[in-house]
């Protein structure tokens, strides 16, 4: 913990948290030279109806190919990016690659020639870029019809805020592409606001599956479910690791599962 006395910022601060700071400091300091020498690649991880087992779909997930620090995961590095205010510049190229990936047929590892992508996109882009433009330009240029492109937003970046995200989604909704709610659960599920917004997807945060005690889990996923489909949404279940998991999964009626027990993240064959 930082300490009082002392003087000159840093020399405050314990070794693990001071090496957090220069650690992030450092990555804030590569990352526009990153973005021009597009060091960011996409993995992309399978998502699977869940009474068939049937590929309906992949997320892209980016990562950094960091040129000394090896591949960065999204948590070592997308703050560093909010901070640095790249996130619309990132997040336009994901867009882009995930949507040219999926016309292609994800490299031919997609389970059927309509399976949709999901892409994360961050509050960020919402705000400040021009989100609505280039959604409707990737589909566009690519020849992807628009209804397979799947947007993911987390609940807090659904919040009414500044923004008019009814507004934003009704528009991004009017182009067709689908709308996700992310990590569901995590956040302050604001359900009146929820309910008001055309979602397509209810994503469960892995939280469901791992925090909660085995007797509550069962009833806490076939509620989460209901609630998905008052909402007119599907239901994801993530963080899937075990036969369990999908078998109880299967059991709450969710349509689609998502975890390790169904694939990892990975590259494209022809990106990797
Ligand atoms: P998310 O959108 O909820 O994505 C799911 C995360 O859970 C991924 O972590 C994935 O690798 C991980 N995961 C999937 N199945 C399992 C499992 O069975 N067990 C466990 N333990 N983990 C599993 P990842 O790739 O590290 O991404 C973390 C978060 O970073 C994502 O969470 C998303 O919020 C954000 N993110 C990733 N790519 C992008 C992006 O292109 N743009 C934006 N704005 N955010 C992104
Ligand atoms: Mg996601
Ligand atoms: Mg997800
Ligand atoms: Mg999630």
């Amino acid at each position: 913990a930082a300490r009082r006395q002392g003087r000159g910022g840093y020399a405050m601060l314990s070794e693990p948290h001071r090496q957090q700071i220069l650690q992030d400091h450092a990555l804030e300091l590569d990352l526009p030279h990153a973005v021009a020498a597009e060091q960011f690649v996409l993995h992309y991880q399978p998502i699977v109806a869940t009474a068939t087992g049937e590929v309906l779909g992949h997320e892209a997930l980016v990562r950094w190919q960091h040129p000394e620090r090896g591949l960065l995961a999204p948590g070592a590095f997308l703050p560093a990016v909010q901070a640095g205010g790249l996130m619309v510049e990132l997040g336009a190229w994901v867009l882009r690659t995930a949507v040219r990936a999926a016309a292609r047929g994800f490299g031919g590892a997609a389970g059927r020639d309509d399976a949709a992508v999901s892409v994360n996109v961050s509050a960020q882009q919402l705000v400040r870029g021009d989100l609505v433009a280039t959604v409707r330009e990737a589909p566009a240029e690519t020849g992807l019809p628009p209804a397979r492109l799947l947007l993911e937003l987390t609940e807090s970046e659904l919040l009414p805020g500044t923004v008019d995200v009814a507004g934003v989604l009704a528009e991004l909704r009017g182009l067709g592409v689908r709308l996700a709610v992310d990590d569901f659960g995590t956040g302050w599920s604001n359900l009146a606001h929820l309910a008001r917004l055309p979602l397509d997807v209810v994503t469960v945060d892995r939280s469901f599956l791992l925090a909660l005690p085995d007797e509550h889990r069962r009833d806490v996923l076939a509620a989460t479910v209901a609630m998905t489909s008052a909402l007119g949404a599907r239901c994801l279940i993530e963080g899937v690791e075990t036969p369990e998991h999908l078998a109880l999964a299967r059991a709450v009626g969710s349509d689609y599962a998502q975890g390790y027990l169904l694939g990892r993240p990975v590259p494209l064959p022809d990106e990797a």
